[in-house]
């Protein structure tokens, strides 16, 4: 028999500790396990390649709660705790030694994992990734005796990794098989802006490069591109994209298609069970299709929908993407979808690295990102739900508040919003 008075948590990221803070703030007043991998305490990711990997903040400064936190609401976390399969039927997790914990309702929240190269000499020592605290700090661990590292992938990470060392001194070469950084994000002009940034800052860039192999003899020495240019190095740090970590969903049978597929309400295909962060992959009522966002901010937010709907309250999930990077001294948010084939309209200052750029598509903006430029993210966001047609010269001039771009319904609200 499930135990209805237990609700439990995989995964102690930022998704799995929120969950667990919103039961308590939705009223829950049962039992709360939380079961965490890894050996600490829930802690926010982005520090790792930015602040805490420059060794410029110390690790607390990163965890989701403050000490005694778990304890003060009587949830029990477990760190160093591995769920090593689900049975949905008898509604219970079992642990990695054997312990088995009924559930009245499931969140799994066990996020991602960074894709591995496929490719000669991937698994030499000194070629890592970047995802957890131990990952953070084996980096960090070795920069000190590194004189160039070579980042493989300008995704986000990559970008983030390639602008903390370079600003730590070591030399950096970026291998990137897309023209631009972020392309995929951002398009070509967008993500032109981005190579110039870190070309301006002393990296070399290789856009449109094809990884061939990493070589060395008993450690990385060398990275070997595919037309014949190999890049000496003493570290490689490998950026490519993750991957969900949905199988323990899979083997429980739960329907899963790159993520572990989610409702709107963030319940998984079986009763009783739900998923929240970089794992889910949710039916957003605004895209009229699905969505597996792996930012900070789904982490954030849904967690609060999965908790009220394992609480059997109404609550659906419809935020609007949105995440943030700081490469060197561009700090940028963003929200929104694009796709490269979006057209690009930019209000403010390129060469100075303050501007907004605006992503529209049918004349309608789908995404913004404003660079250096704050505050404006409630506007740019109304812009987007509003849906409606806007004149582009006006989206484009610093002088017309975004405000007055909305339709007339909606503007009082947005002016609002932006005064408060
Ligand atoms: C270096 C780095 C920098 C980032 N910077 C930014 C940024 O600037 N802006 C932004 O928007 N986003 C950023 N992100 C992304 C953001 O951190 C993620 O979207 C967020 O961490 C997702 O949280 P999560 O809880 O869903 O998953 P995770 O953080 O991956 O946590 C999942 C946890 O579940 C555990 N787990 C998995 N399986 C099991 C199991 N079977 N049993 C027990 N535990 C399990 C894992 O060990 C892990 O601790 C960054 C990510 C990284 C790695």
């Amino acid at each position: 028999m499930p135990d209805l008075n237990t609700h439990v948590i995989v995964g102690g990221g930022l998704a799995g500790a929120k969950a667990a803070e919103a039961l308590r703030t939705e009223g829950f007043e049962g039992r709360i396990v939380l079961l965490a991998a890894e050996a600490e305490a829930p802690y926010e990711r982005p520090p790792l390649s930015k602040d805490y990997l420059r060794g410029e903040s110390p690790r607390e400064n990163a965890r989701v709660h403050p000490e005694g936190f778990y304890a003060d609401h009587d949830i029990e976390l477990r760190t160093g705790t591995t769920v090593t399969s689900v049975d949905p039927e008898a509604r219970e997790v079992l642990l990695a030694d054997s312990e088995r914990i009924p559930y009245a309702r499931l969140l799994l929240a066990t996020g991602a994992r960074p894709r591995r190269l496929e490719v000669p000499g991937a698994e030499l020592d000194g070629v890592l990734t970047l995802r957890d605290l131990a990952d953070a700090d084996a980096l960090r661990a070795r920069l000190p005796w590194v004189a160039h590292l070579v980042v493989i992938g300008a995704g986000w990470i990559g970008s983030e990794v390639a602008a903390s060392v370079r600003q730590i001194g070591s030399e950096v070469t970026v291998v990137e098989r897309a023209e631009v950084p972020l392309e995929h994000v951002l398009g070509r002009d967008i993500g032109g802006f981005y190579g110039d940034i870190h070309r301006d800052h002393g990296v070399e860039l290789l856009a449109g490069a094809e990884l061939k192999a990493l070589a060395g003899e008993s450690r990385v020495e060398r990275v070997e591109l595919d037309d014949g240019r190999a890049i000496a190095c003493d570290l490689v740090v490998v950026g490519v994209g993750v991957t969900p970590r949905s199988e323990l969903a899979e083997a429980a049978g739960l329907a899963v298609e790159n993520g572990i597929l989610v409702d709107e309400h963030l319940q998984t295909s079986v009763p009783g069970i739900f998923a929240a962060g970089d794992v889910a992959n949710v039916a957003h009522p605004c895209y009229g299709g699905r969505l597996r966002v792996e930012h900070w901010a789904g982490a954030l937010h849904q967690p609060e929908v999965a908790a009220r709907s394992m609480l059997g309250k109404p609550a659906i999930w419809d935020r609007l993407p949105y995440f943030f990077s700081d490469q060197y001294d561009v700090g940028m948010e963003y929200s929104g979808l694009a796709t490269g084939q979006d057209e690009v309209v930019i209000r403010g200052d390129r060469a100075g690295r303050e501007l907004i750029a605006f992503w529209l598509r049918d004349d309608r903006v789908v995404a913004g990102m404003n660079v250096n430029v704050w505050d404006v993210n409630e506007a740019i966001q109304a812009l987007i739900r509003a849906g409606q047609t806007v004149d582009r010269a006006r989206l484009a001039d610093p002088d017309v508040p975004l405000a007055d771009l909305l339709p007339a319904r909606n503007s009082v609200g947005a002016r609002a919003a932006n005064q408060a």
